[in-house]
């Protein structure tokens, strides 16, 4: 038999609590994480040549093109025998979206819901900067960080209201601790 796939988004501005959230998810309802942003970061880090000239793009807080970040994440969801993914970080505009959404049509596999962590923007920076004393993220400097809430804002921002209108979207206050709002995730899509 065909294996339908089904996909959960996890979407939310830098600082919200997204990679944490969607590995928490992924690990229990048994689906895989992808993080578009750990993938491209770990490709870089193994020297790979698309990822280190993919860095030039999100090294000072930029965008990979569109193209690119497509083909790299359609490339996981087929290699991989999930039966379901925890996404993070894609898609991250409308344009992905898009494409993302007629490549899941005809494969027949379903986006089962989005999951948005609200939170406010001074308390993104204030988590970011705490993280980035630990992870120490190429992209972390004050104007990357600022060039990528900024585009968060303009690019990714008003897909919440397209999942809207879909219908799958779950809006959780991620304000709050870690473990609470995995439990919150966890009500609002029934499991
Ligand atoms: P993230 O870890 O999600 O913050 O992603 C880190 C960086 O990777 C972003 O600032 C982008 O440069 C790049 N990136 C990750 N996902 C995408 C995507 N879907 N489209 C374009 N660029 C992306």
């Amino acid at each position: 038999m065909m294996n339908r796939k089904s996909f959960i988004i996890i979407m939310g501005p830098q600082g919200s609590g997204k990679s944490t959230q969607a590995s928490l998810l992924a690990d229990y309802i048994g689906y895989k994480f992808i993080s578009s942003g750990k993938y491209l970061r770990k490709l870089e880090g193994e020297g790979d040549p698309i990822g280190v000239k993919l860095s030039e793009y999100w090294k000072d807080g930029g965008l990979v093109p569109d193209e690119l970040i497509n083909e790299i994440m359609f490339s996981l969801f087929e290699k991989d025998v999930s039966n379901g993914f925890v996404i993070d970080g894609f898609p991250r505009n409308h344009s992905q979206l898009k494409v993302f959404l007629s490549y899941l049509n005809v494969n027949d596999w379903v986006l089962r819901a989005v999951v948005y962590l609200y939170v406010s923007e001074e308390e993104c920076l204030k988590r970011i900067e705490s993280r980035s004393k630990i992870e120490m993220r190429l992209d972390e400097s004050p104007d990357s960080v600022k060039k990528r809430l900024s585009l968060y804002h303009l690019e990714t921002e008003p897909l919440i209201a397209e999942y809207n209108s879909r219908g799958i979207l779950k809006k959780i206050n991620a304000e709050q601790s870690i473990k609470n709002i995995q439990s919150d995730i966890h009500s609002a899509l029934g499991i």
